[in-house]
């Protein structure tokens, strides 16, 4: 793994790791199968412990330089960006900043190396937008606790080697029922999963679901104490709404580049089509989509910077959480307008995931629905200028 964690080094080693990427990720997706070089390719590059302290074996970089590294790993596709958000922003990131130095050790090395692959388990079958209503359970027994229950659509669910999960105390109720978090090792015949494949679009990435049926973990593995797991949740998410976000700016950078390109050399009407004016209007819409995302997400990666480099600050927690719901909901948007856009500018050539952009279109819609979907985004947004009394929903 490269040493050297300076933030150029750092965005070299992406661009390198997204330059060899590419072809691998366009044969699969055609293929519509799971990307099995990422992993590897990233580890070859260094890329798999970004936010992963470098005594940890990772390269320590901060929410703003790892903002950027996911907008540039977004332009490869939701689907690449997708596993980084899995591993590492919703991944990684707990343990890094809930659990302890023994949790630490034990896992970020061998997760920056790639030799441990990282998933965050929340939703459930009837728990989505709500994850308090979720009935995964724990029960302890000696050194160890046994989970039980179902995770559903998780990001490198069936791939994972250790996933974050929530779950409640089985013999608790009222409110002393409060949701703990476990680092779960996923070998096992008490742990079973399975690929989603039923999807349209993001076929190189795995979005997975396991059951756990008396799972054991040892205590050791308990993330926090027990019934922080709703803080560390919720904590996580911003986190992972951050990636989303910055992701985005990355596919609306693709869109651009590749809606001028084919502006330019498509001709029809005796002139290239980027001489329309109507076409014109296309690609000012992205430019305008690509500027206002970058501003948004750089200012939430900015406060999520703050936030982490002072993590017991109320003030920085509401201030990043607002930043960063904001910056995900408006470039989710942003870039699902954008492919939008830069479809129309390929006209039929743009409706194929034969092209980028086509693909980009059917792969970025998801991030209007995972890590907050744009309605529950939108309702936390207004509750925290409204004040809490005003929430939707507590
Ligand atoms: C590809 C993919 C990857 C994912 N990866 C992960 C992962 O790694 N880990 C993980 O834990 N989860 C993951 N998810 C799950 C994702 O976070 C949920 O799908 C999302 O939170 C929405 O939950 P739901 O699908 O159950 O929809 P529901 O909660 O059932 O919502 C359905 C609709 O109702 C709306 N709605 C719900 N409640 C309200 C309300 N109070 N007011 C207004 N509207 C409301 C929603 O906004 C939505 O439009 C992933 C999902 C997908 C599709």
């Amino acid at each position: 793994m490269p040493a050297d964690s300076s933030a150029a080094t750092v965005l070299a080693d992406v661009e390198a790791f997204c330059r060899e990427i590419r072809p691998v990720e366009e044969l699969c997706y055609v293929e519509r199968r799971h990307n099995d070089e990422l992993v590897p390719l990233a580890k070859k590059h260094g890329v798999l412990g970004l936010i992963v302290p470098a005594e940890l074996g990772g390269r320590g970089v901060d929410a703003t330089v790892y903002a950027k590294c996911l907008a540039r790993i977004g332009r490869e596709g939701t689907g690449v960006r997708t596993f980084f958000s899995g591993h590492t922003s919703i991944g990684q990131y707990p343990i890094l900043r809930y659990g302890n130095d023994e949790q630490r050790r034990r896992y970020l090395p061998k997760s920056a190396a790639g030799d441990c692959i990282l998933a965050f388990g929340l939703t459930e079958p009837d728990a989505g937008s709500n994850p308090l209503e979720m009935t995964s359970t724990y029960r302890r027994e000696g050194d160890r606790y046994l989970l039980s229950g179902v995770k559903y659509l998780i990001s490198n669910g069936s791939i994972a080697d250790a996933v974050v999960v929530f779950a409640y105390p089985a013999d608790k109720t009222g409110s002393e029922r409060r949701m703990s978090a476990f680092i779960v090792d996923t070998p096992g015949d008490t742990f079973v999963a399975e690929e989603i494949t039923a999807k349209p679009g993001m076929y190189t990435a795995d979005t997975g679901m396991f059951e756990m049926s008396a799972h054991p973990v040892p205590t050791a593995n308990l993330l926090g104490n027990e019934g922080d797991g709703f803080r560390i949740a919720m904590g996580t998410l911003i986190s992972g709404r951050l990636s989303v976000a910055a992701g985005c700016v990355g596919v609306i950078e693709d869109c651009l580049a590749e809606a001028i390109e084919y502006a330019k050399t498509r001709v029809q009407h005796g002139k290239e089509i980027g001489r329309h004016q109507l076409v014109q209007e296309h690609i000012a819409e992205i430019e305008l989509a690509r500027a206002a995302s970058d501003a948004i997400v750089t200012r939430a990666a900015e406060a999520k910077r703050d936030f982490d480099a002072d993590p017991g600050n109320p003030e920085l927690l509401a201030k990043s959480d607002l930043a960063v719901a904001e910056a995900k909901l408006f470039a989710a948007n942003a870039a699902w307008r954008a492919a939008d856009h830069a479809v129309q500018v390929f006209g039929g050539r743009g409706w194929s995931e034969l092209y980028r952009v086509g693909r980009h279109l059917q792969d970025v819609r998801v991030c209007r629905i995972y890590e907050g979907t744009d309605e529950i985004i939108k309702l936390k947004i207004a509750a925290s200028v409204l004040g809490k009394d005003w929430a939707a929903f507590h």
